[in-house]
């Protein structure tokens, strides 16, 4: 059996720590999703996420994890014989670069090394050629540590490229980072709750163009499960195509309400300032794996300089405190760890936490 009396808090990049008082959220008595009480949940919800997003467009509320939109992106949004340019620099970017080519589109990887950012002019070289429809970018790698330069990626695009099509994963970027979605012109944008929204994962919050749904009505084949246009039909009478996962609509409703009373602003300062915290330490203990311009602001990849165990530092950070951090990704797995600082962790959760690094690697 697991041992729930005491699981340990958790300093991975997500699932992250949940407050007592969220997890509440999602034991609320059941309602039906086609009575008057779930419409309500549903319309104040969207309401309250385009105000985080900073859009007037779609806002879906999608009970699957953040990999279901990879998918759903390029279905609804790219057809047969148009290509698609990957921007890969990571895990997690990479991975979405496949998931194009497992939907029988054609795809082009755009490879940096990883932990480097994907930069605008590497992207304008790339769009010149004139033969791609849509661009893949993840804004917060996080299998890395590296936040790309959207916003000035996102003027270029504006600029020099306005007829293609932009996906964002914001994943472990969206509500530790700035996003606004309109001015942004963006397409498609979404992240699961298990990251900055810190709830339960199972569940993603997507932002969508008007102009991506009205490309998605002259795609066939789109798919059922994650028919952006059947959303936005469903999106009319404030509800979903299918059951939603309910207590998870509850938790974001919540969460999305404590974000708008401490002020976006405020909630990316404090992202900010836990990153320039965790990563002036990481530089005097350590270095850090990303030029430092471009290291994301929910989470800190520090490089292993002084080669130490990190499975053993785990083991000893959960046994004496009860916590635990991550490894590093895949084959940056010894050579990094990284330390999550988003969602609902403090100033004061960091400084303890790293204190007792501190302690344990002496
Ligand atoms: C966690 C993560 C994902 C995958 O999200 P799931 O909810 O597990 O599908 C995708 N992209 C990024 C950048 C992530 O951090």
């Amino acid at each position: 059996m697991v041992d729930w009396k005491n699981p340990p808090k958790l300093f991975i990049p997500g699932p992250v720590h949940v407050l007592p008082e969220v997890l509440q959220q999602l034991a609320r008595p059941t309602m039906g999703h086609r009575n008057k009480e779930y419409a309500q949940l549903h319309n104040e919800t969207i309401a309250m996420l385009k105000q985080v997003l900073f859009t007037e467009q779609n806002v879906f509320l999608v009970t699957s994890s953040a990999s279901g939109i990879w998918e759903a992106s390029i279905r609804n949004c790219v057809s047969k014989d148009e290509t698609v340019l990957a921007c890969m620099c990571g895990a997690f970017s990479d991975k979405w670069g496949s998931v194009i080519k497992s939907c029988g589109r054609n795809m082009e990887p755009l490879k940096v090394e990883w932990g480097k950012p994907t930069t605008a002019e590497l992207i304008d070289q790339k769009l010149a050629t004139g033969k791609y429809a849509a661009v893949t970018i993840v804004y917060s790698e996080t299998s890395t540590g590296m936040a790309n330069p959207v916003y000035e990626i996102s003027e270029m695009l504006k600029k020099k490229y306005p007829d293609v099509l932009v996906f964002v994963d914001a994943v472990s970027a969206m509500v530790g980072m700035p996003i606004h979605f309109d001015k942004l012109g963006w397409d498609v944008t979404f992240a699961s709750v298990q990251k900055a929204f810190a709830i339960p994962p199972g569940f993603t919050v997507a932002a969508v163009s008007k102009r991506a749904i009205e490309k998605a009505k002259t795609v066939p084949e789109r798919g059922y499960y994650f028919d952006f246009v059947d959303f936005v039909k469903n999106n009319e009478k404030d509800n979903t195509p299918t059951t939603p996962s309910i207590p998870h609509i509850v938790a974001v409703n919540y969460q999305a309400s404590r974000l708008l009373k401490e002020g976006m602003e405020n909630v990316w300062k404090r992202h900010k300032e836990m990153a320039d915290y965790c990563r002036a330490w990481a530089k005097d203990r350590f270095a850090l794996f990303c030029e430092e311009k471009y290291c994301t602001n929910t989470l800190t990849t520090v490089k292993n300089t002084r080669n130490i165990d990190i499975g053993a530092l785990n083991k000893s950070l959960q046994a004496n405190h009860n916590v635990i951090i991550s490894n590093g990704y895949g084959d940056l797995k010894g050579v990094t760890f990284r330390i999550a600082h988003m969602g609902d962790h403090t100033m004061q959760d960091l400084k303890e936490l790293l204190s007792w690094i501190d302690a344990e690697v002496k």
